[in-house]
């Protein structure tokens, strides 16, 4: 899946504080990502969260869809 610097995510599962969205602050084998909601920081797994990603926003974008296989043209 295709994710970058900047992209907002929504997660299947929602944080302690309520929030379903990140802020994606750094891609590679592990993401940084920050709470949307609260600001907490985590690192998770490439793996985890092409598994529990419900939707991206990419930069410039609005709304919530689907992540995209590659980047897109
Ligand atoms: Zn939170």
């Amino acid at each position: 899946m295709y994710f970058e610097v900047g992209d907002k995510i929504k997660m299947k599962k929602a944080h302690p504080c309520g929030s379903h969205e990140w802020d994606v602050l750094r891609v590679g084998i592990d993401f940084r990502l920050q709470c949307a909601g609260c600001g907490h920081q985590i690192m998770v797994a490439r793996t985890l969260v092409e598994k529990n990603c419900r939707g991206v926003i990419h930069a410039g974008e609005t709304e919530y869809h689907k992540p995209e296989a590659k980047k897109p043209e």
